[in-house]
């Protein structure tokens, strides 16, 4: 009978008929199919063919502290039979949210008092970008609306996400960047560096923030935002001198500092935040994946006292918020998480021993012709594709070089990202040496047979 002979169709076919993927060609989905990804052990990810590949790229930067996290899930349960929800909207709060926000600011400094939580990290860069308007309103300066980005930066995918980020290609299709949102020029010294020494290059970049808010003019910019390490545009490295610069002209035209840490917050480069790294004091920090190590989503921004005062104060109502603001079984999430970063000290291991392997390791690939340049800081780290060394000529289609790298990864059974012509690595912090060596030595592999 035709029925019983009729296929049930798999889930990758059930998927694709479904459901529309992020950043996806829904066409070459259709073709190709997706594959289904049914557990996670530590580094490793299976799909539904019982495959297990060396996840080297922690989801999407943020499986920090490893897959199957029993004591994550057990917290969350736990609070789901309590309290699966309340809102943070009239009045009233949760422990967990409360407790987090606590832990949080702890772990971020001084100069930071408060948080507000999201959902995403896109939402996050909203926030700031509305209290960043606030905040000088409140001051007398409602003028003070401009905010300088950053070209190739990537702050998420709302509408203002999206227009603070520089990426051309999200911009091209959505009519964007909004009014008030203007890029710079970004810290890529490999690629744009023109001649220069790094540190020379990295002043240059920085002073065209200068020259913009003087272009502008200062009495109408609110602030200015980057990723500490640029992440999805490359995980480019900044060169030593730029940082500094930038704060110097913050601070001379009182500019607000926003850094967007939804990848390099909680421990990615070895300090607890970028910005500690380089010695910055944001008023705005936004914060995602790392927060809950992506077992629930939560995000938020860590706001300084300065700017939450001046909300306190003069601010009136902040018009905003989300109906999972503070979502106390996301905040169980993230509380337990921060208890394994603390408790099997993850950050201060990279810091001492991952991070300077990692680095080292990566490096060792700097002997092939085809890689230009690699890029480590903590446990996030970059190669850079080249045709030709020497003349550091790059492939005339960066994001196909790129592309096969990482499929021909794959098949090794090892997950790393493309962006454009670099090969992107960020593995959860519970990485061993040996798992190291395992991906640096199949991307030698893979680097050697595609040339
Ligand atoms: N900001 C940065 C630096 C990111 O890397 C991302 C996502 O990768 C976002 C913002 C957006 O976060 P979400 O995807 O949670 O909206």
């Amino acid at each position: 009978m035709e029925f019983q002979n009729r296929k049930e169709p798999s889930l990758s076919e059930i998927d694709v008929a479904h459901h529309l993927h992020p950043f996806a060609n829904t066409k070459e989905y259709r073709e190709q199919g997706v594959r289904v990804i049914t557990g996670g052990d530590g580094v490793y990810v299976i799909d539904s063919s019982g495959r297990r590949y060396l996840d080297a790229f922690a989801g999407l930067w943020c499986v920090n502290v490893g897959y199957g996290r029993r004591e994550i899930a057990d917290a969350v349960h736990a609070q789901m039979i309590s309290l699966a929800y309340y809102n943070t909207f009239f009045g009233t709060t949760t422990e967990p949210t409360a407790r987090l926000a606590e832990r949080i600011v702890k772990l971020a400094g001084p100069d930071m008092s408060h948080v507000f939580f999201t959902n995403s990290g896109s939402e996050a860069n909203d926030t700031w970008l509305r209290m960043a308007r606030l905040y000088w309103t409140s001051k007398g300066m409602p003028n003070r609306k401009i905010v300088i980005s950053r070209q190739n930066s990537y702050h998420g995918s709302t509408i203002a996400g999206a227009s603070l980020g520089g990426m051309r290609h999200m911009h091209e299709q959505g009519d964007l960047p909004i009014p008030g949102i203007v890029h710079i020029g970004q810290p890529y010294w490999y690629a744009e560096g023109g001649g220069l020494m790094p540190d020379q290059f990295g002043i240059l970049r920085a002073r065209e923030l200068e020259e913009k808010i003087l272009e502008l003019g200062p009495e109408n910019v609110a602030a200015f935002v980057a990723e500490p390490v640029q992440g999805t545009g490359g995980v480019i490295v900044p060169p030593e001198t730029y940082w500094p610069e930038i704060l110097r002209i913050c601070r001379k035209y009182d500019i607000l500092l926003a850094v967007d840490e939804v990848i390099t917050g909680f421990g990615r480069t070895g300090s607890w935040f970028g910005y500690q790294h380089y010695g910055l004091r944001p008023d705005f920090c936004s914060v995602a994946k790392g927060l809950s190590s992506g077992y629930q989503p939560i995000a938020a921004v860590i706001v300084s006292g300065r700017v939450a005062d001046a909300m306190a104060h003069e601010g009136g109502v902040f018009q905003h918020g989300f109906t999972y603001s503070g979502h106390p079984c996301a905040a169980a999430a993230a509380l337990a998480n921060l208890n394994i970063l603390e408790r099997e000290d993850l950050v201060g291991k990279i810091q001492r021993d991952l991070g300077p392997y990692f680095a080292k390791a990566l490096h060792s690939l700097n002997d092939l012709a085809i890689v230009g340049e690699t890029q480590a800081i903590g446990l996030l780290g970059s190669v850079q594709l080249v045709l030709d060394k020497n003349k550091r000529l790059r492939f005339s289609k960066p994001s196909d070089i790129g592309m096969i790298v990482r499929n021909f990864c794959m098949e090794r059974d090892l997950i790393v990202r493309a962006s454009q012509d670099r090969i992107l690595l960020a593995p959860a912090f519970v990485i061993t040496h040996e798992q190291i060596d395992t991906i640096i030595a199949t991307l030698r592999a893979v680097l050697i047979e595609i040339v």
